[in-house]
C-alpha cells in the first residue's frame, strides 16, 4: 500500500535520527481507527480502516512512501540531565500534509526497540495505549493543543512489566515530535551547526511566517514560551495534571505530548500529584507553571550560543524572553478561569473572585469539574446541585452573592454569563476511576467501555442525559490516587 507521505526530517543530516524497520507482531487485532483524523490528514479514502491499516498500524507491514525512523533526543528527568534519550519505542513512519495544510507526524508507539530503547523493549502494554488514546482525544474534544490518536491495536503478544500484560501499538499525530530535549542534545555536544538547522527546522515548521528572522534562535524561543504559557494555563483550566514534564516530554510546537501517568483533578488540590514516580511532587498540578518555566530556561540555555555572539548580551536576550512568561501565563489563566465564572473578557480586578472561589473550593476538597459546571445552573436559581457540591451551603452562599453583584457591576448579562460558563466548564472529564475501568476491561479483551467512554468524551461540553453517571466524582472506593506511566 501507498501512502502520501512527504517526509521532510528525514532529509536532515544523519546525526538526527537512525532509520529502522518496526518490529513485526504476532497476531494482530483492531482495538480502534480514527476516521475523523484520518479525513483531516487526508488519509480517509486509503481504506486504512480494512487489513492493510491493521498491518500497518501494528508495524507488520511498511507502506510505501513511509521512511521510518527513530530521532535523538536528550532531556532533563526529573531535573537531572541525560544525555542522550531518544525515541526508545517510538518509531516515526513519515509526515503527511493535511486537508487543512499542516504538516503531521505519524508515529508508531510501541513497535519495538530501536537504537535508543537502553534497557527498554521498544513495546507498550495495553493499559497505557488504551490511556492515551481516550485522554488525548478527550483534551482534542475540550479544545486543548495536544498530539492525537490515530489508531489502536492489540499486539497478540504479551509484555513483561510488573506482570504480564497485553501488548498494544499506539498511532500518534503530532505538529511534531519536536522537544525541548532535542535542542538540548546537540547544545550538550557543542554541535552549532546542527542546533542552527535544528532551529531553521523547528521555526520553518511550526512559526513559517517567521522564516528568514533576523535572530531566528530568539524569534523560535520567543514563540515556545508563549505556546507554553498558554498551554500550561487551559491545562490548569481544567483540572489537568501532565504528570511527567521532563524536558523531553515538552514540544516546541506546544502541543500536550506524552500521555503516560496524566490524570485530572477530581477534589481541587494545587498539590495534587498522581504520579507514583513523582514523590515530591515536583509536577504537581499547582507547580505546572513553574516547571514549564524551568524547562524554558532549559530551551533558553541550549540556544545560548545563537542568540548573540557575546554571552552576556546573548544571556540578557534569553531573560528578557523568559521574562515574559509570567505576564502571558498570568493573562491566560486569569482568561480561562474568569471565563469559567462567566466573565467573556476580563479585568485584572476579576481575579480576587476567582482565588477567593479556588481557596473555597480547596478548603472544602469540592471536585473541581462540577463546581464549575453546577455554578452555571446558579444563574437560572438552579442552586441544588452547586450547594451539593459543597459541605454546607453557608460556605459558599457568601461567595456566590459577591459574584452575582460582581457580574451585574461588570454589566455581563445572566444569559452571557451562563453561555461563557457552559463554553468554558466541561460536563465530562476522563475521570482516572472510569479510565482505570476500561483498562481493566481492555485487558479481559473487552473494548465495549473503552468505545463508550471514548464517544462521551467527544462531545464533553453537552448534557448527555444518559451518560450522567460518567459526569460524577469517584466514590471514595473508586479514587484512584497513583497513576504509572506504564513504560
Ligand atoms: P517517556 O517516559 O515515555 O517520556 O520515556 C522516556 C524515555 O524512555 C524515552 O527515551 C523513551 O523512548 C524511553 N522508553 C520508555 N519506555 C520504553 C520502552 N518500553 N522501551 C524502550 N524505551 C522506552
Ligand atoms: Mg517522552
Amino acid at each position: 500500500m501507498r501512502l502520501p507521505f512527504d517526509n521532510t526530517y528525514v532529509k536532515l543530516p544523519s546525526a538526527f535520527y537512525e532509520r529502522l524497520d518496526p518490529s513485526p507482531v504476532a497476531a494482530p487485532r483492531w482495538i480502534v481507527f480514527n476516521r475523523d483524523l484520518a479525513d483531516l490528514l487526508g488519509l480517509g479514502d486509503a481504506g486504512l480502516e480494512a487489513e492493510d491499516g491493521l498491518s500497518i498500524f501494528c508495524g507488520n507491514q511498511v507502506p510505501e512512501g513511509a521512511e521510518p525512523i527513530a530521532t535523538v533526543y536528550a532531556g532533563h528527568q526529573f531535573g537531572g540531565f541525560v544525555p542522550r534519550l531518544g525515541d526508545g519505542r517510538a518509531i516515526l513512519l513519515g509526515e503527511v500534509v493535511g486537508r487543512d495544510g499542516v504538516r503531521r507526524d505519524v508515529q508508531l508507539k510501541g513497535a519495538g526497540p530501536t537504537p535508543y530503547s537502553r534497557r527498554g523493549d521498544g513495546r507498550s502494554a495495553l493499559g497505557p495505549v488504551l490511556r492515551e488514546y481516550l485522554v488525548s482525544e478527550a483534551m482534542a474534544a475540550l479544545g486543548v493543543p495536544t498530539t492525537r490518536a490515530l489508531a489502536a491495536v492489540w499486539s497478540g503478544e504479551p509484555v513483561y512489566r510488573e506482570n504480564v500484560e497485553p501488548g498494544g501499538v499506539f498511532t500518534r499525530v503530532a505538529q511534531s515530535h519536536l522537544r525541548v530535549g532535542t535542542f538540548e542534545y546537540f547544545a550538550a555536544r557543542d554541535d552549532r551547526e546542527n542546533l542552527e538547522i535544528l532551529t531553521n527546522y523547528a521555526l520553518a515548521r511550526h512559526e513559517p511566517g517567521a522564516v528568514g528572522a533576523e535572530l531566528p534562535a530568539l524569534t523560535l524561543l520567543e514563540g515556545v514560551i508563549s505556546r507554553q504559557a498558554r498551554l500550561v494555563a487551559h491545562w490548569m483550566s481544567l483540572g489537568f495534571i501532565h504528570g511527567v514534564m521532563n524536558t523531553d516530554n515538552t514540544s516546541i510546537s506546544g502541543e500536550t505530548i506524552d500521555y503516560g501517568p496524566c490524570a485530572f483533578l477530581d477534589a481541587y488540590d494545587p498539590a495534587k500529584r498522581f504520579s507514583f514516580i513523582d514523590a515530591q511532587g515536583r509536577y504537581a498540578y499547582g507547580n505546572q507553571a513553574n516547571i514549564a518555566l524551568w524547562n524554558l530556561t532549559r530551551l533558553a540555555g541550549a540556544l545560548l550560543g545563537l542568540l548573540d555572539p557575546v554571552q552576556t548580551a546573548a544571556v540578557a536576550r534569553a531573560e528578557a524572553a523568559l521574562d515574559k512568561f509570567a505576564d502571558q501565563f498570568e493573562e491566560a489563566w486569569t482568561r480561562r478561569f474568569a471565563a469559567k465564572i462567566g466573565i467573556g473578557s476580563p479585568l485584572a480586578s476579576d481575579r480576587a473572585l476567582i482565588l477567593e472561589f479556588l481557596g473555597l473550593l480547596q478548603a472544602h476538597a469540592v471536585d473541581f469539574t462540577l463546581a464549575f459546571r453546577h455554578l452555571a445552573g446558579t444563574v437560572r436559581g438552579n442552586s441544588e446541585r452547586f450547594l451539593a457540591q459543597f459541605p454546607e451551603p453557608e460556605v459558599i452562599t457568601p461567595w456566590v452573592d459577591a459574584w452575582r453583584s460582581h457580574l451585574r457591576d461588570r454589566g455581563i448579562s445572566a444569559e452571557a454569563a451562563e453561555q461563557t460558563m457552559r463554553a468554558s466548564n466541561p460536563v465530562f472529564i476522563p475521570r482516572n476511576h472510569r479510565i482505570e475501568e476500561v483498562i481493566q476491561a481492555g485487558r479481559q479483551g473487552d473494548f465495549g467501555p473503552f468505545q463508550r467512554l471514548h464517544e462521551i468524551l467527544q462531545r464533553p461540553f453537552e448534557e448527555q442525559s444518559e451518560n450522567e453517571a460518567f459526569a460524577s466524582a469517584p466514590e471514595p472506593h473508586e479514587v484512584v490516587q497513583a497513576t504509572f506511566c506504564g513504560t
